[in-house]
């Protein structure tokens, strides 16, 4: 049975437990009903019985004996530690005093020797070496140092100090005080290699427990190829991605995971930033709709108090109508929810989508160069400035093999080809394309990226006048063709990640390519978008941007789900 608090535990021998009950003022029938081991009225407890409780009683006054041993060994040792206040579990009722200079482990880089400082961080490793000497490693985030405990010195730290250091877990928190050295050589087991630590003290912030469901440190590495062709990396235990998923708190520890993710909040960041410098307005769209819209196929419906609803598959119309209400350039960053039951490697039902939506002077191309130069912006801002190249090169050193070799074209000119061409390319290299209007399939974009690569020397490239089938109702035809439109995609390493168009702003023009995908503009959900248009709209187009797609791509990375922090696909809603 549980202690509660307040409760005192049931500390009575099963013999005191037979006493008790024979004594007990409880009626019999209840105290039947309790479960207790009760003997009947009148009836002895069998020989049996006693000789068992016996048993049982001298046991426990074994262990009882033993304790009381162990709890005066303690005593006696703390008694003699003259150590004992330098470490245990942090108080914060009364805190130890810590050095004046109270910093994080990255920062320790640029500190002068002989400095003493305070920090926090989880135990990487712990060994005790000898009785009089132990070492620690320390982690935070993307740095570690090594922690010496040395007997004796100013501090009188104790063997017991150092067999205590010896037992911490791994993944605790300490907070460590000490004093900042040179180590007698290169420290190569810990990423701050010019310096180590000479404990002071460590007081146990945050308790790991003795097992984990998976080791930090087998995560720091690409996981296992699940398909035949990946591939596969010898050498250290390594975690699948499954595991990783499901204990993501833990995976998210190893530098490379953590990275992957500050190497998105980069892109955003990038993002965000070229589109204020552009005039953009930050939208917040909704993500609920009335509706399922733009064709109604993979919306996931959600109950809304007694009716549907449903969450939308981009800002698509939100976006259009913001721009029908008259202002010239907005974007958004938001979940995307697609209710597609692929599980592929590049696939997720919940996304995170950039999108923009801009009004257009002169012609359609004005959106498209648009969208070049803003992930020329994107890829070079990550290859060029120093935060994300860290991040870039902490994948690197994990074992990811494409991190940092993504190549943009020569001279950041972006290269643009008509869907028309990439047929054509593929065709000249033997590739079989099928119908010229019909859709490139995965095989064919991953070898078209080859051989733009190898032609034009680039990893990311556009390919425009996309045939007016393959593209939703609103996508505005080209002036040129009739058979096609004035729309685009963006690959990255042979993957797309982001389509984008110039949208139809005549309302009469609208409601007939609805009516030729077979769509009512007086339909529920479709009303009020098509009325944007009715009230008077200027030329427009824009794009969408899926996040996780680019951060996959320019990692070169195998699955879209490492690059998302909780990802949501058909067999997972949790974490
Ligand atoms: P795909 O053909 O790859 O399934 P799509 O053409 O259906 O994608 P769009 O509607 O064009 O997708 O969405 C714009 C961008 O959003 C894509 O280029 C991609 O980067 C991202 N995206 C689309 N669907 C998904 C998804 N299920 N999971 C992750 N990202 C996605
Ligand atoms: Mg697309």
């Amino acid at each position: 049975m549980p202690v509660t608090e307040g409760q005192k535990p049931d500390t009575a021998t099963p013999i005191e437990q037979i006493e008790q009950a024979s004594r007990s003022s409880m009626p019999l029938a209840e105290r039947q009903k309790s479960n207790e081991t009760v003997p009947l009225e009148g009836e002895k407890p069998s020989k049996n019985a006693l000789k068992k409780a016996a048993k049982e009683k001298e046991k426990a006054e074994k262990a009882a004996k033993r304790e009381q041993q162990e709890r005066e060994e303690k005593e006696k040792a703390a008694a003699n530690d003259t150590a004992s206040h330098l470490y245990g579990h942090l108080n914060y009722e009364a805190p130890p005093p810590f050095a004046e200079k109270f910093l994080d482990l990255g920062d320790l880089e640029g500190i002068e020797e002989n400095s003493r400082v305070t920090f926090e961080a989880r135990v990487g490793n712990a060994r005790v070496q000898s009785a009089k000497l132990g070492f620690l490693v320390l982690r935070d985030g993307f740095d570690s140092i090594q922690v010496v405990i040395a007997e004796g010195g100013p501090q009188k730290i104790s063997r017991q100090m150092i067999k205590w250091c010896g037992g911490l877990n791994t993944e605790s928190i300490v907070r460590v005080t000490g004093l900042v050295q040179a180590p007698k050589e290169e420290v190569k087991s810990a990423t701050i290699s010019h310096h180590e630590l000479h404990l002071d003290s460590i007081y146990v912030v945050a308790e790991a427990p003795e097992q984990l469901p998976v080791q930090v440190k087998d995560c720091n590495q690409p996981p296992p190829g699940e398909e035949e062709g990946d591939a596969v990396i010898e050498g250290l235990p390594n975690v699948g991605l499954k595991a990783r998923l499901d204990n993501k708190v833990l995976s998210l520890r190893a530098p490379a995971g953590e990275a992957i993710i500050k190497l998105e909040s980069e892109v955003t960041r990038l993002f965000n930033e070229y589109m204020f410098q552009h005039k953009f307005t930050d939208i917040q769209p909704s993500y609920l709709a009335g509706a399922a819209t733009e064709g109604g196929a993979g919306v996931f419906e959600v109950k809304y108090f007694e009716e549907k609803a449903f969450l939308t598959q981009s800002p698509q119309f939100f976006k259009q109508m913001t721009i029908a209400g008259g202002m010239k350039r907005v974007f958004s960053v938001g979940p995307v929810f697609r209710a597609e039951n692929s599980n592929t490697r590049r696939h997720l039902t919940e996304f995170t989508g950039l999108d923009f939506e801009m009004t257009i002077r002169h012609h359609y191309h004005e959106v498209l160069s648009f969208g070049e130069s803003l992930m020329i912006y994107i890829i070079r801002g990550l290859q060029t400035q120093e935060y994300p190249k860290k991040l870039t090169n902490i994948i690197r050193e994990a074992g990811y093999p494409e991190a940092g070799t993504f190549q943009l074209p020569p001279g950041d000119k972006a290269v643009r080809i008509t869907f028309a061409e990439a047929k054509a390319l593929l065709s000249e290299a033997g590739i079989e394309g099928g119908e010229p209007h019909s859709d490139i399939d995965t095989a064919q974009e991953k070898a078209l990226g080859k051989i733009i690569l190898e032609k034009y020397k680039t990893d990311f490239y556009t390919v425009d006048e996309f045939p007016r089938s393959l593209r939703p109702f609103y996508t505005h035809p080209s002036p040129k063709d009739p058979a096609l439109t004035n729309s685009y995609d963006f690959f990255m390493r042979g993957q797309e990640f982001m389509s984008g168009a110039q949208r139809i702003h005549n309302y009469n023009d609208l409601c007939e390519s609805m009516r030729l995908k077979g769509l009512s503009p007086e339909d529920e959900g479709f009303k009020h978008y098509t009325e944007a248009f009715k009230w008077g709209c200027s030329p427009h187009g824009g794009g969408g941007l899926g996040l996780n797609r680019i951060v996959q791509s320019f990692l070169g990375l195998n699955n879209i789900r490492e690059a998302t922090l909780f990802p949501r696909d058909p067999g997972r809603l949790a974490p």
